[in-house]
């Protein structure tokens, strides 16, 4: 079996599988204890904290631990929404925003939030245009991801972060930078970002931990309260061995950033430019996207018997996102792009990693052509 599902989860690197069971055997005092084992746990934190600030180029005070990029995600959103819902109740976000972002803002609107869902164009971007025009004096905040999860979309992050200060230098702007980190370039600074979500699990780190980074002079409202860790952001005794392993794959993952973009951005063009030659399959990612994510549809076929017959062929792939692919319904964040029902629901994404050499790829492609020949006349005209 061959593993194509790299934007759901990732191998983790051998050092982290190591670094966890060393970590868990070795360093199990709890940081908060005074003493000497509880100040070796407090220590590690501290070191990873530095590693995984380095890897951002931000102080290692504006990291918080979280379990993961769906509660920093949350913490982000809700925390601004509570903490500032003095100056505004607006938030912007957009129609293609991972179900953690999404799904937030939609509660928040059942809370008496006001929320603004930008639209993309068919590439699946955001003008930055709308962002400026969507901001006003009662926004709050603005979230907008960095690279799609289902089809690998990079938005022009610099001219949003722009067009939001200029609109209003209050707002805040949070970026999901799930699906970039060791993918492409980070400039946190750049793109004027005041909140960014990471996750240890997409970078070959361990299930379960994640990083928000907060700026400096930014209050949130924190979603849980009890002990005083995390500066009385989060409570909760810290995942020392996940935070460790995360630090370890942050700094692998960046130092491995350029040659992620050369090495998995080849294999995308190849695969991209066998889907331009076939022509029943329609493509939603573009060579200007991230490197790991070719998204493309089979229209007639609902997506689940494309990706079974893929696994029949020894391709593991996936429909849509890990998080949303048990659900019937069409991808929202290809009707979001203008794609129709049809081609919605016959959408499968495969994603690639490191680990992925170009012999799988001509496997990959095989076991397509053969899938696609197999399937071809029991297409259905018009599948909504
Ligand atoms: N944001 C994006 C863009 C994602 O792809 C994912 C994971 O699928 C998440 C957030 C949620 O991450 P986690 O699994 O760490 O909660």
């Amino acid at each position: 079996m061959v593993y194509w599902d790299h934007a759901a989860s990732t191998p983790p690197y051998d050092e982290v599988v190591q670094t966890m069971a060393e970590v868990m055997k070795k360093h199990y005092g709890n940081p908060s204890s005074i003493h000497r084992m509880g100040e070796d746990a407090a220590r590690l934190i501290q070191r990873a904290r530095e590693v995984c600030a380095a890897s951002l180029q931000v102080q290692p005070s504006e990291i918080i631990w979280t379990s993961g990029a769906t509660e920093g995600n949350n913490m982000a959103i809700k925390g601004a929404a509570m903490q500032y819902a003095g100056r505004g109740k607006h938030i912007v976000t957009t129609e293609i925003e991972h179900p953690s972002v999404y799904d937030t803002c939609l509660a928040l609107q059942r809370q008496g939030y006001e929320v603004t869902f930008l639209p993309v164009d068919g590439k699946g971007k955001v003008d930055p245009a709308h962002v400026a025009s969507a901001v006003r004096k009662d926004t709050i905040l603005v979230s907008i991801m960095h690279v799609n999860n289902e089809t690998g979309a990079v938005q022009p992050l610099e001219e949003i972060g722009r067009a939001v200060k200029e609109a209003n230098p209050l707002t805040l702007f949070h970026i999901d930078g799930v699906q970039g980190f060791g993918k492409l370039p980070v400039r946190l600074k750049a793109w004027k970002a005041d909140l960014y979500t990471l996750s240890a699990h997409k970078i070959r780190g361990p299930k379960g931990t994640g990083i928000l980074y907060k700026r400096e002079g930014i209050t949130l409202h924190p979603l849980l309260t009890g002990g005083k860790q995390e500066a009385g952001m989060r409570a909760g005794t810290e995942n020392i061995p996940g935070i460790v392993a995360m630090s370890k794959a942050m700094r692998m993952a960046a130092e491995q950033t350029e040659a992620f973009m050369a090495q998995v951005g080849a294999l995308r063009d190849e695969l991209l430019a066998w889907i331009g030659t076939n022509p029943v399959l329609e493509p939603n990612s573009f060579r200007e996207g991230a490197p790991h994510i070719v998204n493309l549809s089979f229209p007639g076929m609902k997506a689940e018997v494309l990706l079974h017959s893929l696994e029949e062929h020894g391709a593991l792939v996936s429909t849509k996102s890990a998080c949303s692919s048990k659900t019937a319904e069409p991808s929202r964040v290809l009707l979001a792009m203008g794609r129709s029902g049809d081609a919605a629901s016959s959408a499968i994404r495969i994603s690639m990693g490191m680990t992925n050499t170009h012999e799988e790829l001509q496997q990959l492609i095989s076991a397509l052509n053969a899938a696609v020949n197999r399937l071809q006349p029991l297409r259905q005209e018009g599948m909504k």
